[in-house]
């Protein structure tokens, strides 16, 4: 009686983790469906739009002569999988990954729950009976409906490469966005196969970051453990199991806890057995440790199989160290990343130039007015204007102390205007009315700084690039005084 009583407080409030990951998995779907639908001020969270030559990060958007911020967004995605990955084991396949949630989806809701062509969620050995022709209708329909949901989650995945609002105006001319429908139908269909034929396999087999997570491991990394110690070693040194029956298992070991049931095993969507050790196959979904929980809980005992790390179940040695040298790394370079995001971000152009030196280094000519002899150099300026509405733009020439005020546009003679998005090429001529060097030997090239500003906004839609002006040598300059 009062081993029960132990057993009903064990279990009093235990919530599985199927259930909180269920919890998880829906509010990480609402979120990704979501948030492409998501602008400010016509920017989105993330974009990556190659048809409008578009990065919208943070809801800023960029244009892709900013491609510099893209290296660092992969740099942050990729090391931060990979500190994931040294602290909580493949907690990003049982907690994140699409793979597992699509299979959640169609195997325990759609084949289970709704159809029953599964008899139950924690029986996932038994493959379903297509003997049965109902067996056989039910799976067309359970095809049929993740085809729907397929098309969904692919819809939602190019969202963030072809935003809602164009996605579905493309959809309703797709004879011009036939690449747009391609992949639509291609990945659509993909997944389809995936998830109903490859399944658990693919996680196993084909995805290479199950590959290069062992490498990453540490004796503190987190991940699901079974208890050799308490449950007893039902699998000897070289992974060949040892005992079939509890009988045989308390031959080996009398204290020995584990009540060989069997229900880690048969609730493994990967179909492991967790009492071997670490496996690559093993995705970190904890429903073995679930299992486990209700078998040991009715006997008042706690579960054989945790979510913690080598030093803490298999070496005794301690807690588990979670801000270790390692992890701290992870965090530090992580947060260097963010940081050098953000400030390369806050720098963000609000017009973008570039601008490019003639091939004719300079001419000379006399200035029909002033009857002064001018040396003009010519380049071309290719400016875009990244906001969203018109602006008015014109130039300034900073130039060397000895030469300010020396060196002034001559083209344009006055300001113009460019349309949001839009790039223009403008002839650009600078020129010097004075001799601003008498060189005898060669020409001097004069470092100068192009200074572009929107009229209408001078001191905050502004950027100032490098150049140079050549000014000839004497005898040159004389030669074109003479002409
Ligand atoms: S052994 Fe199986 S049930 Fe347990 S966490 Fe790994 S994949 Fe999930
Ligand atoms: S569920 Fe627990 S008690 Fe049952 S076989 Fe697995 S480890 Fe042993």
């Amino acid at each position: 009686m009062s081993q029960e009583k132990s057993a009903t407080d064990y279990l009093k409030g235990w919530r599985s983790w199927r259930i909180t990951r269920y919890y998880f998995f829906i509010a990480l779907t609402a979120f990704f469906l979501i948030l492409p639908w998501i602008t400010v001020n016509g920017n989105h969270f993330f974009l990556l739009s190659f048809d409008k030559l578009k990065l919208h990060l943070m809801f800023v958007q960029f244009d892709m002569q900013e491609m510099y911020l893209m290296p660092f967004l992969l740099m942050l995605m990729f090391i931060g999988i990979f500190g994931m990955t040294v602290l909580g084991g493949r907690v990003f396949c049982g907690w994140i990954c699409p793979q597992t949630i699509f299979r959640v989806i169609y195997r325990d809701l759609i084949e289970t729950k709704l159809l029953g062509i599964r008899k139950r969620i924690k029986n996932k050995q038994i493959e379903p009976d297509y003997s049965e022709s109902s067996n056989q209708i039910k799976r067309v329909v359970a095809i049929l409906l993740w085809t729907a949901l397929s098309f969904i989650a692919t819809a939602n995945l190019l969202w963030f490469f072809v935003p809602p609002e164009d996605f579905f105006a493309y959809l309703a001319n797709p004879t011009e966005h036939l690449m747009l429908v391609g992949i639509l139908v291609i990945t659509a269909l993909f997944l389809v196969a995936d998830i109903v034929m490859i399944k658990e396999d693919w996680c196993e087999y084909v995805c290479p970051y199950s590959r290069i997570q062992s490498v990453l491991y540490d004796e503190d990394t987190v991940m699901t453990i079974y208890d050799p110690h308490r449950g007893g070693a039902i699998y000897n040194e070289n992974s060949q199991k040892q005992v079939d029956s509890l009988s045989e298992l308390h031959k080996l070991d009398q204290s020995a806890e584990c009540t060989m049931c069997e229900s880690c095993v048969t609730i493994c969507p990967t179909h492991i057995d967790i009492r071997q050790g670490l496996q690559l196959a093993c995705i970190n979904c904890l429903e073995c440790s679930d299992a486990c929980t209700q078998v040991m809980g009715k006997l008042g005992k706690p579960s054989l199989i945790r979510w913690s790390s080598e030093k803490e179940v298999l070496f005794q040695n301690g807690k588990t160290d979670f801000f270790r040298p390692k992890i701290k790394g992870y965090i530090a370079t992580l947060l260097a990343i963010v940081v050098i995001l953000g400030l390369m971000g806050s720098e963000k152009e609000l017009m973008l130039l570039n601008i490019n030196k003639e091939n004719r280094l300079y001419s000379i000519d006399i200035d029909r007015d002033t009857q002064k002899v001018r040396v003009k150099n010519d380049y071309i300026f290719l400016l875009q204007n990244t906001q969203d509405v018109d602006h008015k733009y014109y130039f300034d020439v900073i130039a060397p102390k000895e030469y300010e005020g020396k060196i002034m546009v001559l083209k344009p003679s006055e300001p113009f205007k460019v349309k949001p998005n839009i790039k223009k090429k403008k002839i650009v001529t600078l020129y010097t009315p004075e001799l601003l060097v008498q060189e005898e030997r060669k020409d001097t090239v004069i470092p100068i700084t192009i200074r572009a500003y929107a009229i209408d906004a001078k001191d905050t839609i502004v950027v100032e690039r490098k150049s140079t002006f050549v000014f000839p040598r004497y005898d040159k300059y004389k030669e074109g005084v003479k002409q």
